[in-house]
């Protein structure tokens, strides 16, 4: 039987380890290309017995070869979080510029369909609210998180100039705010962040007053909006993210409780060029993929939070210098 192949970069990280997990699952042959700047081996080495599973360790900014026919590939390869982001700042433009050209270049070779995984970051701290995703966005490109805006933004321009040649069938998606188990601790996003100082009883750190809000996506949700966008015909760009907004001071509340944890929450100066409020227009995505998340952010929370007790160990880790 011929199985279809699929080439994700990125597939050791967070998302992209339940992509490779969800696609083999359907049937796909599936190369997972990651030089593990984030990502790590733990996320997958449960799928290297698969036979249709194969690791490169590459870094996709120099160069992309995948053996073989390929019938798509997800160009998932970037750091993602802001302490990932702020650390390698060259290497998420390089990522996102080269990178990308990389996999779109070996997408036309192949004549595969090319997926970019874009952010609600595209929109910066936007000025249209919720987002749709027709707004162009409020980003400072000069500031910290430009690097990784930016990034993504020329990311963006660079599949749509591909499609416009009619060299690739290309699909963006932009993903907002995602949480679920095999998050880093240290990696700087709140949820992880908040559960792992409620947990050790420490001080839940919330940024400003707490007032201003994230809509954040359980991650099986997310996936399953991607696979649909994956098997569409549709180009996109298309929000991907729960349009259930909280207040970041009422998550930091919700993890105390779900954690049953008697940490203290101090509030602390808010980052530069932090957006105020981010919330995703669903409309495209309910209407043309027929997706709306299905898990209560509770529930998706609670689930988190039992990964995190399970793996006492990643407490062992140390934040990145
Ligand atoms: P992650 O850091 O867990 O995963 C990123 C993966 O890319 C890691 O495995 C890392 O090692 C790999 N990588 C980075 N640079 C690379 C390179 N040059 N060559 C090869 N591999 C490289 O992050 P994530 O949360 O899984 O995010 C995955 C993608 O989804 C990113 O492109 C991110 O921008 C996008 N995204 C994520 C979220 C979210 O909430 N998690 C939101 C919006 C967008």
């Amino acid at each position: 039987m011929n199985h279809p192949h699929i080439a994700i970069t990125g597939g050791a990280g967070f998302l992209g380890s339940y992509l490779c997990e969800r696609l083999l699952g359907e049937g796909y042959h599936v190369t997972c290309v990651d030089n593990f700047s984030t990502g790590s081996m733990t996320n997958v080495e449960h799928l290297m017995p698969h036979t249709g599973f194969r690791m490169l360790r590459a870094d996709v900014s120099l160069h992309l070869t995948v053996p073989g026919d390929l019938d798509a590939i997800l160009h998932f390869a970037s750091p993602a979080s802001p302490t990932d982001y702020l650390r390698l700042p060259i290497d998420t433009l390089r990522v996102g510029s080269n990178g990308t050209f990389n996999a779109l270049e070996l997408a036309k070779e192949k004549r595969a369909r090319f997926l970019l995984a874009s952010t609600s970051e595209a929109y910066g701290d936007p000025l249209v609210h919720p987002q749709p995703e027709g707004y162009w966005g409020n980003v400072n490109p000069i500031g910290p998180r430009g690097v990784y805006d930016e990034a993504k933004r020329f990311a963006e321009a660079l599949t749509m100039a591909y499609r416009r040649a009619g060299d690739v069938d290309t699909a963006i998606v932009r993903i907002f705010n995602t949480f679920g188990p095999r998050m880093r601790p240290f990696d700087g996003r709140a949820i992880p962040t908040f559960i792992r100082q409620a947990l050790l009883g420490e001080p839940v750190t919330v940024a400003g007053d707490g007032s201003q809000t994230r809509s954040i996506c359980y991650v099986d949700d997310l996936i399953d909006g991607i696979v649909r966008m994956l098997n569409s015909n549709l180009e996109g760009p298309i929000n991907l993210g729960n349009p259930h907004e909280i207040s970041m001071l009422e998550l930091a509340e919700w993890i105390k409780r779900l954690t049953r944890s008697s940490s203290e929450i101090d509030f602390v100066p808010r980052p530069q060029d932090d957006p105020s409020v981010r919330c995703p227009d669903i409309t495209l995505a309910r209407t043309r993929l027929g997706w709306a998340p299905r898990v209560p952010i509770e529930e998706g929370l609670e689930r988190t939070v039992e990964w995190f007790r399970a793996h006492p160990g990643l407490w062992d880790d140390k934040a990145p210098a």
